[in-house]
Formats: C-alpha cells, sequence, structure tokens
C-alpha cells in the first residue's frame, strides 16, 4: 500500500454534497418550448387506493440534468448508451468563477491554475455562482465557456463538464443556445452536465478537491437526448 491516503483515519459518517435542484410539481422553471414539471396522484391511499403512485411530466432538460451527444447530433448516442464510467465516483475539479459578470466569457486565464489537474477521467465542474437566479428573469444571462476552452479540455481528455447555470454556452434572448460548447463537447464523446446548485459549497466542505467523487447518473432513457440526474459528491475517504 504506497497510497499514503490510505492511511489517513476513515469517517464513517457518509456526507453527501447534493448539487441537485429540487424538483417542485408547477413551480421548477423550464425553457422555453420545454415542458413543465408536474406530478399527478393517479393512485392515492387517502382515497382507497391500494398505494400512492403518481404519474410525472418532464422534460429530458428538466431541472439538474445531462445532455448526451444526441442532443446536438442525429448521430449522435442517446443518453442510455452513455459510459457510465464518465459518471460514475468521479475525480472533479472545480473552477471559482464566481467573479464573472452576467454574459462574460470564461477564459483559459480563468481555468490556469487548474490545467495540472484536467485530464481524461477527470470531470470539470465551473462555479459561476449563477444557480442562485434560479427560477428568476436573469437566470439565463449567466457566464458563459469560450468555444476555444472547450476544444482546449477536449484535447486535454476532459469528457465531462457540468455548470451551475442552464448552458455552458452564451445565450441571449434573441439568438437564444448558440450552442457553441455543446457542439464541441458533445460532438468530441462528451457530455455536458446543466444547472447544477451548490458547488459553492465544495469550497467549504472540508474535503480536499482531490478526495471528492462525483456521481451523476442519469436515467436509463432509450430514445432520448438527456435525462435529470441526480448529482453528489462525496469524500473518496468515508466509508459509504
Ligand atoms: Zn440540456
Amino acid at each position: 500500500m504506497g497510497d499514503a491516503s490510505a492511511m489517513q483515519p476513515l469517517s464513517s459518517k457518509p456526507a453527501f454534497i447534493d448539487l441537485s435542484h429540487a424538483l417542485i410539481p408547477n413551480e421548477t422553471p423550464a425553457c422555453d418550448g420545454h415542458p413543465s414539471y408536474n406530478a399527478c396522484c393517479v393512485l392515492s391511499l387517502a382515497k382507497g387506493g391500494i398505494a400512492n403512485v403518481h404519474s410525472l411530466t418532464i422534460g429530458t432538460h428538466t431541472g439538474t440534468h445531462i445532455d448526451a451527444p444526441y442532443h446536438f447530433f442525429d448521430d449522435g448516442i442517446t443518453v442510455d448508451q452513455l459510459d457510465l464510467s464518465l459518471l460514475t465516483a468521479v475525480p472533479i475539479v472545480v473552477a471559482d468563477l464566481r467573479s464573472k459578470k452576467a454574459g462574460e466569457k470564461i477564459t483559459w486565464d480563468d481555468l490556469k491554475k487548474h490545467e495540472e489537474r484536467l485530464r481524461s477521467g477527470v470531470a470539470l465542474l465551473l462555479c459561476t455562482g449563477w444557480s442562485k437566479h434560479w427560477g428568476k428573469p436573469d437566470y439565463s444571462q449567466h457566464p458563459y465557456l469560450d468555444p476555444d476552452v472547450a476544444s482546449g479540455l477536449i484535447d486535454m481528455g476532459v469528457r465531462v463538464v457540468g455548470v451551475d447555470a442552464m448552458s455552458p454556452d452564451k445565450v441571449t434572448e434573441e439568438a437564444g443556445d448558440s450552442g457553441h460548447v455543446h457542439r464541441i463537447i458533445l460532438g468530441n464523446g462528451g457530455v455536458i452536465v446543466e444547472n447544477l446548485r451548490g458547488l459553492e459549497d465544495l469550497f467549504t466542505s472540508g474535503i480536499e478537491e482531490e478526495d471528492m467523487r462525483l456521481s451523476i447518473l442519469p436515467l436509463r432513457l432509450g430514445a432520448c437526448d438527456g435525462s435529470p440526474v441526480r448529482a453528489v459528491v462525496w469524500s473518496r475517504k468515508v466509508v459509504l
């Protein structure tokens, strides 16, 4: 056992950091043209049913969710075909971009200090702090990723990029989502996670970034371009 970290005392207390928005019927925001989330009780114990059962109205991009390549490419893989090794217990790099203003570009300079850890198998989480605008009119005016940076990340082997905003791309009222970063990442075997929340909690969690592990598992939805996910981070030193 040459791994010094394996010699550290293990805590028995699970400590998950939940990076997912709660889905609340008729309240969860949805992009234009996307269905609004709703849950409808179709069987009810209170009404003499054998159990409580709900039917759902939900979009593939509702709440915290993952985009599969098929979202932007007709010949791209669907969400049920994603490689789960990209999405299960993966190491992360969390970039603190909270100083970025509305509509400001995220450049290489902003990510430079993380360069050493950005490699294949690592998920990059962009903490813009924008999740505090969730459900408000200015939610779409988030900072956005320079498409050249997206290309660079792909070259470095990064395949998972998550953001605490509606898109890593520039979104404008007139043109909608520019789609540039989407095409680069989804077109090169990557995935995008959107509408994360609470990324700033990772800076104060007491967990060293190298010890953080992330899981972002989509539903196994056949023929679909994306899926809501439950995104959680924990310390690899914690016995689950
Ligand atoms: Zn999406």
